[in-house]
């Protein structure tokens, strides 16, 4: 099965699914207008941590990799309006653009950005209240200290999904050693001897290729 085939999947059942959303077709617009890469999450997988958020009725979120606010958007329109979604990003010319297309999707009031390296800016967020969400979808390097940082910040019964951890098989590939690919066999390693959590890793293939998500539960009363 081909690239072609899989976007055509995705597209059919997203036309009996996802009503188009002006704001985040605006968000695409803009990003690739101010010749941003298009590495945002999928329609699908966008819908996905909306109705995630929904589900675990979710009212502080943090994301870790803006880009253009596309994946920010589709959690932050499921928050109530007492919600707050804070993403991290190092490029300011992404934090700009995500700036204005989180206005343009009227979510200013929910939905903040903060500049700088994920690794320098972690420390300066509050646990009080902790965190229902993390989605860390950054530099895939740094996928075992982010998820340690999100580990402190984040409640029990909370999850932190870690996008793109299967990369067309090449994690599990042994030939491969790119730091990305280091990165995520890093984060399986460290989830793995985390006893307060439970995990899977979820392989997709769509409008975004062959990838995955690793889901993580944190666990209660440890
Ligand atoms: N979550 C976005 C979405 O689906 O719409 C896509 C995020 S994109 C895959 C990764 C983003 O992480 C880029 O905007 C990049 O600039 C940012 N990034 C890379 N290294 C970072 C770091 N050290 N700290 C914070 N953000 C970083």
């Amino acid at each position: 099965t081909t690239q072609a085939e899989w976007s055509k999947s995705d597209q059919y059942h997203n036309s009996f699914l996802l009503p188009l959303d002006e704001a985040l077709e605006f968000a695409l617009k803009n990003t690739e207008k101010n010749g941003i890469p298009a590495i945002n999450v999928s329609a699908s997988q966008g819908a996905f941590l909306n109705l995630l958020v929904k589900t675990m009725s979710a009212k502080r979120i943090l994301e870790v990799g803006t880009l253009g606010a596309y994946s920010s958007i589709w959690m932050a329109k499921a928050l109530p309006e007492d919600g707050e979604l804070i993403s991290l990003e190092v490029n300011p010319k992404h934090a700009k653009v995500s700036t204005e297309n989180i206005a343009h999707a009227g979510l200013s009031s929910k939905a903040r950005i903060v500049l700088g390296p994920a690794l320098d800016t972690f420390p300066t967020l509050s646990p009080s209240p902790p965190f229902d969400l993390v989605f860390i979808d950054a530099d895939k390097d740094n996928n075992g200290p982010y998820f340690q940082h999100a580990r402190k910040l984040v409640r029990s019964g909370g999850v932190i999904i870690v996008d793109n951890v299967v990369r067309n098989g090449r994690v599990a590939d042994e030939r491969e050693n790119t730091t990305d690919v280091q990165g995520v066999r890093n984060l399986l390693q460290i989830v793995k001897e985390d006893k307060g959590v439970d995990a899977t890793t979820v392989a997709t293939v769509g409008d975004k290729g062959y990838d995955g998500f690793m889901y993580i539960f944190v666990k209660e009363g440890i």
